[in-house]
């Protein structure tokens, strides 16, 4: 196999290969970029005209997505994958992977779409240099431009594997894509209202990418992810990747949920108090009427959709930021 294979195994250890670019049996071009990053090229007769970024990684401690990515990357350069895409593979915080934690100081996953400009440390470095390795990477024209952010979630959920798909204002999600997230496995899809801060509303709103963040289960410590099943996902990359994925067209939604956000609930002050238990899973389903959280001031969040859900609830986080979103159902009436 090729060195650059290993692009895992070198960002765990903070080594740079000896030879930056190499070339598989099968003419596909490897280029390491710079740490967790390698560009890989399709023969140029062989190029089908997409742009893949594949992420994972931007918290440390989420490994069955970034052992996902290990796995296509050793295929490929091994020549049992032939790409037909260009791919650019990414692992998000090495810092953070190499110690096992979800991030060094703070969350990389909060510091896109410029907002790393108003940080310091290893953090707000990283997101402006994959923002800009992004960018770099999407700048070809006339090309599909497609990224999968790959995440693990912190805690449970009753809907097990589910995709955020962001907003932009004036700009349609796709009715084919979410075929394609069903076809690999997802489950759910919550579509976003609002514009946001992590990787992938960057690489959507600024770069033109159709773009998600994937969540896959609950994070484990390497090698302990028998639970996290990515199989499906796995196989429809496979396929994107070597250009044989069947037409999306007449594709199904059956078997999708679809949500939105309803409401995020903000924490003003230390007296928030969040009144689910601290292992509340996400997707969990909200009674009317419920008193979900308080406030300073006598402020109540009391539930008043119907078929509400709770998703990443965290009243730990600082006050000003958000200690949970409640989501409802939502239709396939806005898609294009
Ligand atoms: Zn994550």
């Amino acid at each position: 196999m090729l060195a650059l294979g290993k692009l895992l195994e070198l960002t765990l250890a903070g080594r740079e290969p000896a030879e930056k670019t190499q070339l598989t049996a099968k003419g596909v071009r490897m280029r390491w970029l710079t740490e967790g990053a390698l560009e890989v090229s399709p023969a140029a007769d062989r190029d089908s005209g997409m742009d893949l970024l594949l992420s994972a990684g931007i918290h440390g401690n989420e490994t069955a997505p970034i052992e996902l990515l290990d796995r296509l990357i050793i295929a490929i350069a091994r020549g049992e994958i032939t790409p037909r895409v260009r791919i650019l593979f990414v692992f998000g915080n090495p810092g953070a992977m190499r110690t096992g934690a979800r991030f060094v100081e703070e969350d990389l996953n909060r510091l896109f779409n410029g907002r790393h400009e108003n940080s310091s440390g290893p953090e707000a470095l990283r997101a402006c240099e994959l923002e800009h390795l992004a960018e770099t990477f999407f700048s070809q024209p006339q090309r599909t431009r497609l990224h999968y952010d790959l995440h693990t979630a912190i805690r449970g959920s009753r809907i097990e594997q589910f995709a955020l798909y962001p907003y932009k204002e004036g700009r349609m999600h796709s009715r084919q894509q979410l075929a394609r997230l069903r076809a690999a496995g997802m489950e759910a899809v919550l579509l976003q209202n609002k514009p946001s801060i992590v990787f992938s509303a960057y690489t959507y709103d600024q770069l033109g990418a159709e773009a998600f963040t994937l969540e896959l289960g609950k994070a484990r410590p390497f090698g302990q992810n028998a639970g996290v099943n990515v199989e499906r996902l796995e196989q429809r990359l496979t396929h994107i990747i070597e250009g044989t994925e069947p037409s999306l067209e007449q594709a199904s939604l059956e078997g999708l949920q679809l949500f939105s956000v309803a409401r995020e609930v903000i924490k003003r002050s230390d007296a928030f108090v969040l009144h689910l238990p601290d292992d509340v899973e996400n997707f969990s389903e909200l009674a009317e009427g419920y008193l979900l959280a308080e406030d300073v001031a006598s402020t109540r969040w009391v539930i008043e959709e119907s078929g509400a859900r709770i998703i990443f609830p965290n009243p730990k986080v600082k006050n000003g930021l958000r200690a949970g979103m409640i989501i409802e159902p939502a239709s396939a009436a806005g898609l294009v």
